[in-house]
């Protein structure tokens, strides 16, 4: 689930909502009625289920989190469709490698101004980890700006710079502007957010990067950032960070600059006027990291239901995570972090709309698998795991339809297509939401940084299957949109990746039932169409498409 604590766009403030009606062309078969509605009832109990405290917030390699595979697996079981797993079973293994690093291990930066030793938790906070992250000897530290390199903008922070086996220091953000053809203008792109800056820092040769708070950006609260980095740092076990990665406090920040040319304040000076530049630091910086180690299996739960058509080898794939953060640092003493809304109550949804298809006089056109994937929030692992190991071929899934968080404040009169822009899925919702009565709005400006990029449908997209993420908009019954929006980035603020999202807050389970019912017609809808999504022509997902489909994946 996406969200942006910060909430507002980059310091505007301003509420924008446009309404657009897409009308869809070539029509399918029209879902048949009955079939059984979806039912409030179930998607309660399903919820409270997975939500519950007993399943301790349903971290990856944990017990809570494998009773929570046996549930889901228990009610797709009960509704009748065919298990997609390992030998027959309904589970896929996924080899997981977890890092938990010693509290306070120290990350040392040495200067002509001497030596300081930053403390873990206090001074910095690790994005990668484990063993092969250490730098046991000094290795020079290059400033790159912003760590950005856009050729769409002709904005390139690395021209010039050598920072092969170096570790960059880059500020958080991205270049500021209010025209919106210049890096999106008030909306934050992906650019500005730390995994794109890693990546692009890696791409160059680097041997890590290090993040420093920006002139321009609100200052993140210290208190809430350790508290997200808290928990193990997993990644899949044939594929580990080989980098040092790290967030440094402000506080701490100036030591990195120490000796160079310009220090910190120069360089927030530089951003405010527009005259931001990239140099060499006098510092260098090792890291002999301590590491609680482990590998370990976890699970993607896996199903079909199959199609009947000559169509029926290609397939529609729901997805929807049942993982969450698990037990974590405690608020207001409570240490369980039970992701209701992410994503316990998006697996309540996809099971009925599992049960609903399933439940339907005539099996679909297409075949569709529903998929739960695991360690999501850990950088859709369970999901690049099945696409490296899909248990129906890639080329052949004509559709991602993910499920990551569902309406629970109130029933509403439009819809959001996350994704909806990129491929002739964008259409096939408008068609649904005509047809129920729902107007298809535009993304609000509330969302992080390309809030397609932080959820599976990414990881789907990325191997070139068209995807869409399916939110309610901010017409909601007894609100304005203006209501809407505050209720929405309030949920954000204090609930989102928090212990506080848990059974206790208010669950309109109508509005829940709602936006299920156009997840189910949706799903229907494309398998049922003898037409495949396609990408819009020029996208980038296309090439990736082709590419699938020449590997034959
Ligand atoms: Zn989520």
């Amino acid at each position: 689930m996406s969200f942006d604590s910060r909430a507002l766009p980059k310091r505007q403030g301003a509420f924008r909502l446009a309404v657009a009606i897409l009308v869809g062309v070539g029509a399918a078969v029209a879902a048949p009625p009955g079939g059984g509605a979806v039912d409030a009832e179930a998607l309660r109990r399903h919820t409270f289920f997975l939500g519950d405290d007993a399943v301790e917030g349903r971290a990856p390699g944990t017990p809570g989190a494998e009773k929570a595979a046996r549930y889901i697996a228990g009610e797709l079981e009960r509704v009748g469709l065919k298990a997609l797993g390992h030998n027959g079973s309904w589970l896929q293994d996924v080899p997981l490698h977890g890092t938990t690093p010693a509290e306070g291990t120290p990350l040392v930066v040495a200067s002509e101004c001497g030596s300081s030793t930053l403390r873990l938790g206090e001074d910095y906070l690790l994005f990668t980890g484990g063993v092969q992250t250490l730098i046991p000897r000094d290795v020079p530290l290059v400033f790159a700006g912003y760590g950005i390199v856009a050729p769409e903008f002709d904005y390139n922070d690395y021209q010039g710079l050598n920072v092969e086996g170096k570790v960059v220091v880059v500020l958080e953000g991205e270049p500021d502007a209010d025209d919106p053809e210049y890096f999106a203008g008030p909306q934050p792109t992906v650019y500005s957010t730390a995994e794109a800056k890693q990546r692009i820092a890696l791409s160059r040769g680097a041997r890590g990067s290090l993040l420093v708070p920006s002139a321009l950006e609100p200052p993140r609260d210290w208190v809430g950032l350790r508290r997200e980095f808290a928990f193990e740092h997993l990644s899949l076990a044939y594929s580990l960070p080989r980098h040092l990665s790290a967030r440094i406090r402000p506080a701490a920040a100036a030591a990195l600059f120490c000796g160079a040319q310009w220090d910190l304040d120069a360089v927030h000076q530089m951003e405010r006027d527009h005259t931001l530049r990239s140099f060499p630091l006098a510092a260098g910086v090792r890291f002999r990291g301590q590491f609680r180690e482990r590998d370990f299996f976890a699970s993607n739960v896996v199903a079909l239901l199959p199609g009947a058509s000559e169509l029926r080898d290609t397939y529609v794939l729901v997805s929807a995570h049942y993982d969450h953060l698990g037990v974590g640092p405690p608020v207001a003493g409570d240490r369980i972090y039970n992701g209701v809304i992410d994503n316990a109550i998006g697996v309540a949804g996809t099971l009925e709309i599992a049960r609903v298809l399933a439940a339907r006089p005539a099996p679909p056109a297409r075949s569709i698998v529903f998929l739960f994937p695991t360690a999501e929030e850990e950088g859709l692992l369970g999901s690049l795991y099945y696409l490296d190991h899909p248990l129906v071929p890639v080329h052949r899934t004509v559709a991602n339809v993910n499920v990551d968080g569902l309406a629970h404040m109130a029933t509403f009169a439009d819809v959001v297509g996350v994704g909806a822009d990129k491929s002739t899925l964008g259409d096939t919702l408008a068609r649904v939401a005509a047809r129920q009565g729902l107007e298809v709005s535009e993304i609000p400006p509330l969302a992080r940084a390309d809030p397609f990029a932080f959820s599976d449908q990414a990881a789907f997209a990325e191997v070139g299957v068209p995807a869409l993420l399916v939110n309610e908009g901010l017409h909601w019954s007894q609100h304005t949109p203006q209501e809407a929006l505050v209720r929405y980035a309030e949920w954000g603020q204090t609930r989102y990746h928090q212990p506080s999202d848990d059974l206790s807050q208010p669950l309109d389970f109508e509005a829940t039932r709602q936006h299920v019912e156009v997840l189910a017609d949706l799903v229907w809808e494309i398998a049922n169409d003898s037409e495949p999504p396609r990408w819009h022509p020029g996208r980038p997902e296309a090439l990736a498409q082709l590419r699938t489909r020449a590997e034959g994946r």
